[in-house]
């Protein structure tokens, strides 16, 4: 049985947030340019997938600043909060960080499990659009310039009227078990000795998530899987992910790698998995992922930590 600590999806560090989107707002250009003249109204500031926050004592916060200090940048809304404050991310360079000692530049991967539910969120969420409208300047159709449009959750192509939307491919990860309830962990090819996860893999076009978590599993391992359940998602925008948790019945075991990829993978019982990770032959995915998350929902519990070093 899954403790409630670990039972729900929003506990993961990209799940969480507390800023409602506000979507009816994207296209109200008075509303827009009133939150802008507002100093009250907080800009988050993205460079390459990192803003600036104050880190400290196992908790981080993001440094916000205000619309007339912001940098030149693609603009867009994240939201309004309970008390009716606006937030905007805007894709530029960093504030100079001098005199500053604590507060450094930080991406979701640092500093996503240290921040508070509303931080994590707008973190998650300027990120994902500072990633698509980094790589999105041009129209996929003709070539043209495109500008910003819906408070910068689309891009409008002037040349030829055509509207291009946020990209997300979806990934699946899949929690597989087998009849005896042991788990299948595999070390990527390009993890270091001791590395294990679940496996994972990109929905190709034109197949449902089911039929990658099957395709993936046989791809990577050999193993062959029948019953697939969603399990929840997590955004992953590094740089455009969203991550599809299952979990699959295996209907086989004799384990086949694809060397390629899989350096090796093996079954474990729960004690198996106790055992290496409290041994130090094993080391998990980190706290922020969701498959950790998967794992814990079939471990039962909070994994054991592994021992200082
Ligand atoms: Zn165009």
């Amino acid at each position: 049985m899954a403790s409630p600590l670990i039972s729900a999806v929003g506990g993961i560090a990209l799940t969480r947030h507390q800023v409602e989107r506000a979507t009816a707002r994207r296209s109200d250009d008075e509303w827009l340019a009133a939150a802008w003249a507002d100093p009250a109204t907080r800009v988050l500031v993205i460079e390459d997938g990192s803003a600036l926050a104050r880190i400290g004592d196992g908790a981080a916060e993001l440094i916000f600043t205000e619309p007339g200090l912001a940098p030149d940048g693609t603009r867009f809304l994240l939201g309004v909060d309970a008390d009716s404050v606006a937030y905007f991310g805007v894709g530029g360079l960093l504030p100079d960080l001098a005199g500053q000692p604590d507060v450094r530049k930080a991406g979701l991967r640092d500093a996503g499990p240290l921040l508070s539910d509303r931080d994590a969120g707008l973190l998650t969420h300027a990120v994902a659009l500072a990633n698509w409208h980094a790589v999105s300047a041009h129209c996929s159709r003709c070539g043209a310039p495109t500008e910003p449009a819906m408070a910068g959750h689309s891009r409008r192509c002037p040349a030829d009227g055509s509207e291009h939307f946020p990209r997300c491919d979806p990934a699946v990860i899949m929690l597989v078990t087998d009849q005896d309830d042991r788990c299948l962990l595999a070390r990527n090819a390009q993890w270091p000795k001791g590395r294990v996860s679940i496996l994972a893999g990109f929905v190709e076009p034109g197949e449902s998530a089911e039929q990658a978590v099957a395709r993936e599993v046989h791809e990577e391992t050999g193993v062959n899987v029948g019953a697939v359940s969603y399990a929840g998602s997590q955004p992953w925008p590094m740089p455009h992910s969203l991550m599809l948790g299952f979990r699959a019945a295996a209907t086989s075991t004799q384990i086949s790698v694809d060397a390629d990829e899989i350096a090796e993978a093996r079954w474990y019982s729960r004690a198996d998995l106790a055992g290496a990770i409290t041994s130090g032959d094993l080391l998990m995915p980190p706290s922020l992922s969701i498959s950790r998350w998967l794992i814990e929902t079939w471990y039962g519990a909070e994994l054991p930590r592994r021992p200082a070093t």
